[in-house]
């Protein structure tokens, strides 16, 4: 467990920009403003929602501002570094952001990284002049600080920190909701073969 809080308190934000390709990734409907193409990430993006009422606070942020987020999940490499978020970019009045979780996580901690990159999501949100990297540094050098983790880029906030525990306690606390999505997730898996 104490590797585990070690992890989430390293999910860090970072400050590149990301690749244009992002913009052809399917909607999803369920969220309108947190989208994904990973069965996995829906699965438990909805069993976190129904467990942890952090989450569903956050989701119900993110939904009703100009922020649209795109969830993804591969395997990070660099030490310490759980899940990040980058900002994309600023267009027609939208402000895009890029979530990359570790897909080595799963269960109750992969809620958790939900929720601690969420909340980053959130606080870009709730700031209107965070509009590209450099001003998405400056917003983080203000709330935040720099991350141990991953080099010179990197910024962290306690609320993230802070949020992620909730949700992943949430997520530990009802275990058969959690274990729902997972098996549901396999299955389709499993029938898609
Ligand atoms: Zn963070």
């Amino acid at each position: 467990m104490n590797r585990l809080v070690r992890l989430l308190s390293f999910a860090s934000v970072l400050f590149t920009l990301a690749h244009p390709v992002i913009a052809q990734e399917a909607a999803d409907p369920f969220h309108p403003h947190i989208r994904t193409a990973n069965e996995r990430l829906r699965a438990m993006m909805s069993a976190g929602v129904q467990v942890s009422p952090t989450l569903h606070g956050i989701v119900k942020r993110i939904e009703t501002s100009d922020v649209i987020v795109y969830l993804d999940m591969h395997i990070l490499t660099t030490p310490g570094v759980a899940a990040q978020s980058q900002f994309v970019q600023a267009a027609g009045g939208r402000r895009f952001v890029r979530v990359v979780i570790d897909s080595r996580f799963s269960g109750a901690p992969l809620v958790g990284l939900l929720g601690h990159e969420l909340q980053h999501v959130a606080e870009i949100a709730g700031e209107p002049t965070v509009v590209d990297p450099l001003s998405l540094a400056a917003f983080y050098r203000r709330i935040g600080f720099k991350s141990p983790a991953g080099g010179t880029n990197r910024f962290e906030s306690a609320a993230a920190i802070a949020t992620g525990r909730r949700v992943m306690q949430d997520a530990i606390d009802h275990p058969s909701e959690v274990n729902a999505a997972v098996v549901r997730v396999k299955q389709a898996a499993a029938s898609a073969r």
